[in-house]
């Protein structure tokens, strides 16, 4: 049985002060939540800070994104050691965001994704098609690449117990469009099933699949219920206690 892992990206929203007071009302809200695993990703800025709130809570801490390069001049970058010190459990990569704004390619998707699992933090990767993918029927191929690329040299190991997928349509991001439960659990199908190609039928079924793209309270039991889906990765609705509460409940 894979558990379910409810994770809250707030990108670039909430400054520090922000950032401990949402920590501290979703340390407060999930604090009966025995099945689920739940997850914030605060900004650098403010994850040392919120790191000490969630100590001792069954709140996780992720990270948006690292540089693959140990130290040195990379302005504006954060290293995978900055990110250990202060506790993280997971990073986030290869979000379309990153993608799409900030020059992310599977090859540095795959950079990240090794340095990360040899400092052993978990990764969450991000996958997901363009609507213009969707509609010109490339998706499966575009999903085969962005997979085979972030895997790329990660053991089995590694794959089965610190990796997660997050399924994140493009063009369900923000714009309040979520895939419908049917889309999403074809696309989450046909990933386990490139998961057994590469891995095999145990890694596959051990994996976990998020959901992302307009999540919230109203559409994830739907969504959660789907075979394959193993949780959601949140940006809008994670913004606030009560709402991220709502799909926990719902994966509860
Ligand atoms: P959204 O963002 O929930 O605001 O659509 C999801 C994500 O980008 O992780």
């Amino acid at each position: 049985m894979r558990q379910y892992i409810i994770a809250g990206n707030w990108k670039m929203n909430k400054t520090v002060s922000e950032s401990v007071q949402l920590a501290s009302d979703i340390v407060a809200a999930v604090k009966d939540v025995k099945k689920t695993e739940v997850v914030i990703a605060p900004t650098y800025l403010a994850a040392a800070k919120v790191a000490d709130v969630i100590k001792g809570s069954n709140v996780k801490l992720a990270i948006q994104d690292i540089h693959w390069k140990d130290q040195g001049a990379f302005t504006g970058k954060v290293s995978v050691d900055m990110v250990k010190e202060i506790g993280a459990d997971y990073i986030i990569i290869g979000h379309s965001e990153q993608r799409q704004y900030f020059h992310e390619t599977d090859e540095t998707v795959n950079l990240k994704v090794k340095k990360t699992l040899a400092a052993g933090i978990k990764v969450i990767i991000c996958i997901g098609e363009t609507l213009e993918q969707r509609e010109t029927g490339v998706l499966k191929e575009v999903l085969g690449l962005q997979i085979k690329g972030a895997l790329a040299g990660v053991s089995a190991e590694d794959a089965d117990k610190n990796v997660v997928l997050a399924y994140e349509p493009v063009w369900a991001i923000g714009t309040g469009k979520t895939a419908t439960d049917e889309q999403a659990e074809e696309v989450h199908a046909y990933i386990r099933s490139l998961i057994k190609e590469i891995y095999g039928e145990k890694i596959a079924e051990d994996m976990r699949i998020q959901y992302g793209g307009s999540m919230k309270g109203a559409n994830a039991a739907g969504l959660l219920a789907q075979k394959d889906i193993d949780g959601g990765l949140i940006g809008g609705a994670g913004l606030k206690a009560d709402t991220f509460k709502a799909i926990i409940d719902a994966a509860e």
